[in-house]
């Protein structure tokens, strides 16, 4: 099997780059932590994966007449005489001159003898630094660097510039990178010779050297032949292992089901509504995977309210009538109730036994769901993670359905459909991803798309608001509130601090209570489950009509009656995030509105995902703008949703390497499955640079 092969130990040229950083000149102990924290590890890879982002060329040296200001120049100059500071606070002035002109060598608090020690009058000196004019005198302020003429070309060099962490200077990440860019081995090539040789890219061991002693602006560009190649490794190594593991899900034999429609007809039947075109194409794409004899492995992708709860449940009734289980995932306890709701009608329809799991059930009442579970006696088991569980036997898992599955890793995703031989897996999500991202996380899973909703939703009218202007909108939902409006009131998202979170929704609590006094709520985190419930039941018959809450509500909750979302610091969410909330509105018959409050001083990019917000619905757009937006590689709140992150490439620029990664990667394994080839060998190499290793091993024993 092909990812036992991959279980060989590392190869042994790969060694001094996993090795700790503290083993470089200049890193100990203390700034290793600031290493970590900069490059998110403690490996010298985790340097060399951290790219320049600018460089200092110091190889320009004009004289002094020609000197241009603001630009960083080395010159070399005969120091006149040295004016101390007149009086404290003010700079001491050192004179030089090269013939040509005069320059004033600038000190703040710099002690007098260090300055006469580094620049003695009468002797020549190379210095480097920013040129400035100030009322008609050149000046340097502090040179970057000093040395007498012998040791010019110590000076004359180009300088990479990266991006730091407090408390981390460029003069030691720098060291640190050279000493990190001294281990590089040279690795076998695992790029098609063809391939490289017509995009003109380096060999690895060149490319990371390129990488991180840039000598022009274009080097910087992820244009650049040296940083393609290195994006495309990290792409391919992302791509082969996704494949990897999708072909050994694959071997593994699938069941193929009759698929009558007999159970699915009789919940058809009692919904009050008819199936959209997008909905029963999903179905048929579904049952078209679960007739054939190979493991299903199909992502459900549908904006909020799209309806893939009914696909799903259609796709489940496919395992029920052949006699074996069904079961679905929920992340949140809320959620898994809220599925309970929705199957329940529909289950007792078809005939059909079910049961929910949650970390909820706790002891004799847990022990004898899991014995329902166990004997086959729940055909359909609706859950949370608890589901993962090893404890959890299912007599007889025929699909398993994951709801919602940013919030989930792959691996756990994965880990659900290895309970049973040959569980078809079905996958929805709500999150719209963009069509790269989905090749990055999903990689040739197969995709149906719910584009269209069902009919009758109303569009949300977006409006931006800055946060001064907040009592307007609490005015607006008093007036509302009188016509049977419900309102839910999100407060800001403090990164990775429920406690502030709390802090800021429950000092928004005690404001709006003055305003709406008992008709306000609030939900949050760390509330019991059952207390959630109860606020949520309140909201829901309309006990509670503004409902103050932390990002809790986030995923699925659903309360047709609510028509107004405020989202407080807007700017703070991401754009999927803010999609997925205002979602929350919309589904009823009433008019919907979403206020987006946000700081003054924005920034640009800032702004302009607002009106993206504000300009449209359509999660496809919204997430494809989001990627755009965001550029640069950084994609704020993939860790939380388990998207992977890259390193060396940026999908924004480098989309069109993904595609090729993944048809590269379909030619590799169609002829060499086991990767024993001279090629095959060298891309094993690759998936333990980019550590898919991991990844892929962890899935073998899962
Ligand atoms: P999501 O894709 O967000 O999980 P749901 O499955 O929860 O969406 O569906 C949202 C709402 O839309 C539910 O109340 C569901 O009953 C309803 N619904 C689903 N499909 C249709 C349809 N074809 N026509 C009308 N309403 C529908
Ligand atoms: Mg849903």
């Amino acid at each position: 099997m092909c990812y036992i092969e991959i279980t060989m130990p590392r190869p042994f040229e790969l060694d001094p780059l996993f090795r700790n950083i503290t083993t470089l000149p200049g890193v100990g102990p203390k700034n290793a932590k600031l290493f970590d924290k900069l490059t998110g590890g403690s490996k010298i890879l985790d340097i060399l994966f951290h790219k320049p982002v600018d460089f200092i060329d110091r190889r320009f040296s004009p004289v002094l007449k020609d000197a241009p200001k603001d630009q960083i120049a080395t010159i070399e100059v005969r120091i006149e005489r040295i004016s101390p500071a007149a009086r404290r606070g003010l700079p001491t002035r050192v004179k030089a001159t090269d013939n040509t002109g005069n320059i004033d060598i600038i000190f703040f608090n710099a002690s007098k003898v260090w300055i006469e020690k580094q620049l003695p009058v009468g002797e020549v000196r190379v210095l480097s630094g920013k040129i400035e004019h100030y009322q008609g005198q050149i000046q340097m302020v502090h040179p970057d660097a000093i040395a007498t003429s012998e040791d010019r070309t110590s000076i004359e060099t180009i300088e990479p510039v990266y991006p730091l962490t407090a408390g981390l200077t460029n003069k030691t990440l720098r060291k640190a990178q050279k000493g990190a860019l001294g281990t590089l081995p040279a690795l076998s090539e695992w790029l098609d010779d063809a391939y490289k040789v017509k995009n003109k890219w380096p060999n690895w061991h060149d490319a990371m050297q390129h990488l991180h002693n840039p000598e022009e602006g274009e080097d910087l560009l992820p244009t650049h032949p040296t940083r393609m190649r290195l994006a495309y490794d990290e792409l391919l190594a992302n791509q082969l292992s996704l494949a990897l593991v999708r072909l050994h899900q694959r071997k593994q034999n699938g069941r193929a089901w009759q698929v009558t429609g007999i159970l699915r007809q009789k919940i058809l039947n009692i919904l009050p509504f008819d199936l959209t075109d997008a909905q029963k194409n999903s179905i048929a794409e579904i049952d078209d995977d679960m007739k054939a004899p190979l493991k299903m492995l199909r992502l459900l992708q549908g904006d909020v309210g799209s309806g893939k709860t009914i696909v799903a449940a259609c796709a489940m009734m496919n395992v029920i009538e052949g006699g074996a289980q069904a079961a679905i995932m929920a992340p949140t306890e809320i959620l898994a109730r809220q599925h309970e709701e929705s199957f329940a009608p529909w289950l007792d329809a078809a005939g059909v036994s079910y049961i929910t799991l949650t970390g909820r059930n706790k002891g004799k009442e847990r022990t004898a769901i899991l014995e329902q579970i166990a004997s086959g006696e729940a055909q359909v088991v609706i859950g949370t993670h608890a589901l993962f569980q090893d404890t959890i036997e299912f007599n007889n898992l025929g699909i398993a359905v994951i709801d919602e599955q940013h919030r989930f890793g792959v691996h756990q995703r994965l880990a659900l459909s290895q309970k049973s031989k040959g569980t078809d897996v079905l996958v929805m999500t709500a999150t719209p991803i963009p069509r790269t991202l989905t090749l990055t996380a999903y990689g040739d899973m197969e995709v149906s798309r719910l584009d269209e909703k069902p009919p009758g939703r109303q569009p949300i009218d977006t409006l931006l608001f800055p946060k001064e202007k907040v009592e307007s909108i609490i005015d607006a939902i008093k007036r509302q509130l009188t016509t049977g409006a419900r309102a839910y009131w999100v407060c800001p998202l403090v990164e990775e601090s429920e406690k502030l979170d709390l802090e800021a929704a429950e000092a928004r609590y005690d404001v709006l209570k003055d305003y709406f006094g008992s008709d306000v709520g609030l939900i949050h985190g760390r509330m019991k489950p059952l207390e959630k419930d109860t606020v949520m039941a309140a909201f829901a018959c309309g006990d509670i009509k503004v409902l103050v809450a932390t990002t809790v509500i986030e995923v699925g909750v659903n309360v047709p009656e609510a028509n107004i979302m405020v989202i407080e610091q807007a700017e703070r969410f991401g754009l999927a995030q803010l999609h997925q909330l205002r979602g929350r509105v919309g589904r009823g018959a009433a008019k919907s509105f979403c206020f987006l409050l946000y700081a003054t001083g924005l920034s640009q990019t800032a702004k302009e995902r607002l009106i993206v917000m504000r300009d449209t619905e359509d999660g496809f757009v919204i997430a494809e703008k989001d990627l755009e937006l965001r550029g640069g590689g950084e994609i704020l709140g993939t860790r939380q949703s388990g998207l992977p992150t890259f390193k060396l490439a940026d999908l924004t620029a480098h989309g069109e390497l993904l595609q090729t990664a993944r048809d590269d990667t379909k030619l590799i394994l169609s002829k060499d499955e086991t990767l024993e080839t001279e090629r095959g060998k060298a891309l094993k190499t690759l998936l333990y640079l980019f550590e898919q290793d991991q990844a892929i091993k962890r899935l073998g024993a899962g």
